[in-house]
């Protein structure tokens, strides 16, 4: 490897195709910004959107805007924009609830179907290190369904991707796992995984948080299931703003799912007194939409409308096999472990490191104004947001760290302190 310099990563940027949208961001001057896989940066159009929808919308237009603004049909909307993000076609993706409501409910639906055609499939396969709450809404269905005396389900949880071919067993139902995983990084081949899981008998659902905005998806190619994520990391939409679920559109009209609310009736203000769902995608919405919130995703997904995913993908993999070679560089002697795929098939948008005293160095970084963040056991994590992050970011990222680890400056009190939020 040749020795790399400031100065070729300057040149990377004066050659970098996507290098103007970061002018579409409020960034805070002196912060590089490594965390938009938890939260991505705010749109500078989501402030004059945000008093639009309040002062106009709201505060003028009140009960009227459902129908004069557009309000009614936003999640729809919003779904068809996010749709050519991940491969999904025109009605298959809605935007609402959160990736944990969402994932309940596909959840309920893939079961529901397994169980009209293969009912002695009882086994959810995920991973162990899943995002938790994945696994936590799974455990919460499989009680639900057996403290009323039904079905017994079980979920089976892999130690890594190794395993996966020896756990579909006949009797799984459902094949649940993030593509992209949060702590590590690795990514799935969905295609390859999906039809390895078709061929066994079972359903897949995919979670992309860790995808969307971030690495191309092709659900439609890959002939996956079902589908769900959040907007608020790579695809901008503002803290705890509503995240999306996919259907394939095969599996659209043969399911009730069981959050029926009245916004996922045909015919919500007929107010009848018994559900009927909605043709397609928008029965799986369930009560009044959070428009304040959903206007914003809106203004994260518009940061995409002059770029493409493989424009973006090419640019996310040159920036983390640039950390990666500088970390190498930089930083070599010292007890960082990398901990996510160098192989660029199998590599998302971020890059983790392992370090005994990983949370108090992430403190010290971001003292300096270096924001990533830290996951359980001991991991850094990077995120790098190709819309945003320049190479020379990268650069002074890496300096920053190299001078934390060499004088050894994480070892102060204040950075061995821990928040709620890590
Ligand atoms: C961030 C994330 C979630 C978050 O779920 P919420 O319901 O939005 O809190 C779920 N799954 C994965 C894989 C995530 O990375």
């Amino acid at each position: 490897m040749t020795h790399l310099t400031l100065a070729d990563c300057r040149a990377m940027d004066a050659r970098d195709p996507l290098a103007p949208l970061r002018d579409q961001f409020t960034l805070p001057a002196g912060v590089i910004y490594l965390d938009g896989n938890s939260l991505g940066a705010m749109p500078k159009a989501a402030l004059a959107r945000a008093q639009e929808v309040i002062t106009q919308e709201w505060g003028t237009g009140l009960i009227r805007s459902w129908n004069t603004a557009g309000w009614f049909e936003l999640s729809r909307r919003l779904g068809n924009q996010l749709a050519r993000l991940i491969g999904a076609g025109e009605d298959e993706v809605i935007v609402t609830d959160t990736t944990s409501t969402n994932l309940f409910k596909v959840l309920a639906a893939a079961l529901r179907q397994q169980q009209g055609v293969a009912p002695q499939r009882r086994v959810i396969v995920s991973e162990r290190n899943n995002f938790p709450t994945d696994l936590y809404m799974t455990q919460g269905l499989i009680e639900l369904l057996q403290s009323f005396g039904g079905a017994r389900y079980e979920l089976k949880l892999i130690d890594g991707p190794q395993d996966l071919a020896a756990a579909l067993t006949p009797d799984v139902a459902v094949l649940l796992l993030t593509h992209v995983n949060y702590q590590t990084g690795f990514m799935y081949d969905m295609a390859e995984v999906t039809a390895q899981a078709h061929a066994q008998g079972a359903v897949t659902i995919w979670d992309l948080c860790h995808s969307a905005g971030a690495v191309p998806v092709d659900l439609n190619g890959a002939g996956a299931d079902y589908a769900v994520g959040c907007t608020y990391k790579y695809l901008n939409g503002g803290p705890g703003s509503p995240a999306f679920l996919w259907v394939h559109a095969r599996h659209q009209e043969g399911f009730t799912q069981p959050l029926s609310g009245w916004w996922g009736h045909a015919r919500p203000f007929a107010m009848e007194p018994g559900y009927d769902p909605h043709a397609g995608i928008k029965r799986y919405l369930c009560g009044t939409q959070p428009i304040a919130s959903l206007a914003m995703v809106e203004c994260g997904l518009d940061t995409f409308a002059v770029t493409d995913m493989q424009a973006v993908r090419a640019k996310s993999l040159q920036l983390t096999t640039l950390f990666m070679d500088l970390v190498a560089q930089e930083c070599a002697g010292f007890p960082l472990r990398l901990n996510t795929p160098v192989d660029t098939r199998h590599r998302g948008s971020q890059v983790g490191y392992e370090h005994p005293q990983g949370f108090a160095v992430v403190q010290a970084l971001i003292a300096r104004g270096v924001i990533p963040d830290y996951r359980e056991p001991r991991i850094m994590r990077f995120g790098f947001t190709p819309l945003y992050i320049r190479f020379e970011d990268v650069w002074n990222a890496v300096a920053i760290l190299k001078d934390i680890l060499l004088t050894k400056s994480w070892d102060q009190p204040q950075f061995h302190q821990r928040g709620a939020v890590t």
